[in-house]
């Protein structure tokens, strides 16, 4: 069985085989290899191919013993590619490898982030670094054939201003620098290659024989079905009642044929096991047209980090009366209807009580990477951190801008965490919605419409913050801006209103989430830290949030509040945001209370 990166000790290579791959020297395939014939005691020469079909040629036509093809990627998805050139030819697949894909901006000694105007990469790769290329201004991503080329050529070019995305061992092989790390968008990033070798091998591959038992095995299928109700369920059925788990299922047009859909899927087990064979001929009856790619030895699953929501809440709804339609978007018009507002991979709004922690401003890198790892700790499910913040005084901190929004991306690609951060300006707006999950309207810009028109037109959700001396109709009035635009996105959040009271810095209005349950279907979070603003009495207001049905909260954290350059007195420590999720999880839910 194959695995991910190797850890133990590499036996002494005794056997040398050529192995094809698509690149050159120092790509991730090349990588791939070579951890692989290490941990199989044996010796890999590479053979760098121009294509993924002359990878399959190379094998078929003797010039190389093995192949290696990647297949998917967790954040690109499937490599269609790879498949494609696997199921064309008639190949023997051995083994799936999984890997890390641990990419690194490289450059020429002396070069520098803010100095790069161009950066290579494999089309995969620069997808797979969305978001931290977003963060960058005026940088041209130029695709090229593979991350060993990417590094080779600038390092060739001698350009201060060309960056390349590849491996730190590409780094070494072409003499580059790592200008940054953790630049992949989510922290799981990892390719699945395929280990192949050409039918009846002989020779040195003859030796990577599969083991006679079916377990631990996988096989991936290319099959068709018309389009047409059912058709695909009929497949699935038929797979799931030979108890086979599909563990992989991609569509596309099946080209040529317009009224039928082809699938890539992968079923964990072995197509020589009778039990297999025989879900394969039922399919062969559903389907229009299957193809058996191929059998291999399955890699081990990837480690996942924790990313269940923090506490889960039963959120019954409560009756409605009939209203005036004043809102017509925002406003609840069935009372079983609840909007679900998925925020990366976080929803919010289903049932589930969501905890968003974080700093008022990104203050340094150290500062957001520790308080997203305390946040992920405790089970907060979103980062927060203003990279522009809307400050009374033009001369308080202003936020670190686009630096901000940058550090914020990488917290996030570190730990998984999905981010949230103010837009103050239209001109922010597309550059913000490339890096950051989840766009902020802050109270004071509530009822700038023109930048709710612009949100609304983005295809990111929006958290909309009431503003301090917004009525609940004129919070709705804002959400339907945002909706009207055509983003269904949108999370209101109540964060305390200006009242004559002033022993608190607001007055959190409570009141405002069972009525705004009652008139809308969007999720409600509420902020006590701005609402309250004094540390010491967010803990209570939390427990009541919860308690009155809110969806989440909204929290401000810092790794040391009394040095915190905004809103000191409101930041809790990593230890009170701690025991604040830690009391929750004993609050009763809503939707108990409500039984009662
Ligand atoms: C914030 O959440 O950082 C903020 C500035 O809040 P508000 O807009 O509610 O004052
Ligand atoms: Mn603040």
């Amino acid at each position: 069985m194959t695995s991910t990166q190797p850890t133990t000790e590499p036996a002494a290579p005794s056997l040398t085989m050529t192995a094809a791959f698509e690149g050159i020297e120092g790509s991730y395939s090349h990588a791939v290899l070579d951890a692989y014939a290490a941990r199989r005691g044996v010796r890999f020469a590479p053979l760098g191919c121009s294509s993924y079909r002359a990878v399959a040629h190379a094998v078929l036509a003797g010039r190389a013993d093995l192949g290696l093809l990647p297949v998917d990627n967790a954040i690109a998805g499937t490599i269609r590619e790879g498949y494609d050139a696997l199921a064309e030819y008639e190949l023997d697949l051995l083994a799936e490898i999984t890997w890390r894909m641990d990419h690194r901006l490289l450059g020429l000694p002396g070069a520098t982030l803010a100095g790069l105007r161009e950066i290579d990469s494999h089309p995969v790769v620069l997808a797979e670094c969305g978001r931290f290329l977003g963060t960058l201004a005026d940088v041209r991503r130029v695709p090229v054939p593979d991350t060993g080329v990417a590094a080779r050529d600038v390092a060739a070019a001698g350009d201060l201003s060309r960056g390349a995305i590849a491996s730190s061992d590409a780094a070494r092989r072409y003499g580059l620098i790592e200008l940054a790390d953790t630049i992949a968008d989510h922290p799981d990033n990892f390719t699945r290659f395929i280990l192949f070798r050409a039918p009846n091998a002989r020779g040195p591959a003859a030796e990577f024989e599969p083991a006679e038992d079916f377990a631990n095995r996988k096989t991936s299928l290319l099959f068709s079905v018309a389009d047409a109700p059912g058709a695909l369920g009929r497949c699935l059925s038929i797979l799931g009642e030979h108890g086979l788990n599909v563990s992989k299922l991609d569509s596309k047009a099946r080209l040529g044929s317009s009224a039928q859909w082809s699938f890539y899927a992968d079923v964990d087990g072995d197509a020589r096991d009778p039990r297999f064979a025989d879900a394969l001929r039922a399919l062969r009856e559903a389907t229009v047209a299957l193809h058996v790619v191929g059998t291999y030895d399955e890699s081990s699953a990837p480690p996942r980090p924790r990313r269940e929501p923090a506490i889960v809440v039963d959120d019954a709804p409560p009756a409605v009366p009939k209203a005036a339609v004043k809102h017509p978007k925002a406003q609840r018009h069935d009372e079983n209807v609840r909007s679900r507002v998925m925020v990366g991979d976080v929803a919010v709004g289903d049932g589930h009580f969501v905890v968003i922690g974080g700093p008022c401003s990104v203050e340094s890198r150290e500062q957001i990477l520790a308080t997203a790892q305390a946040v992920l700790e405790a089970g907060g499910v979103m980062l927060r951190g203003g990279a522009f913040k809307p400050r009374t005084s033009p001369y308080a901190f202003q936020g670190l801008g686009w630096e901000g929004v940058a550090l914020l991306a990488e917290a996030s690609r570190a730990t998984g965490l999905p981010i949230v951060s103010e837009v103050m300006s239209i001109e922010q707006v597309e550059r913000m919605a490339a890096s950051v999950d989840l766009l902020q309207i802050g109270a004071r810009n509530m009822q700038n419409f023109d930048l709710l028109k612009a949100v609304g037109k983005t295809d990111r959700p929006i958290l909309l913050k009431r503003g301090m001396s917004a009525t609940i109709d004129e919070v709705l009035s804002s959400a339907e801006y945002i909706l009207s635009e055509g983003n269904p996105n949108v999370i209101l959040c109540e964060r305390g209103i200006r009242t004559f009271e002033n022993s608190t810095r607001n007055t959190l209005d409570l009141s405002a989430v069972p009525v705004l349950r009652e008139r809308t279907h969007l999720p409600v979070i509420v902020d006590p830290s701005h609402g309250v603003g004094v540390r010491r009495w967010i803990a209570p207001l939390c427990r009541a949030a919860k308690a009155v049905g809110a969806h989440g909260l909204l929290l401000e954290v810092h790794p040391n509040p009394a040095e915190a350059k905004c809103d000191a007195d409101q930041a809790l420590t990593f230890g009170d945001f701690k025991r604040i999720m830690a009391e929750l999880a004993s609050v009763p839910s809503f939707a108990e209370i409500h039984a009662t």
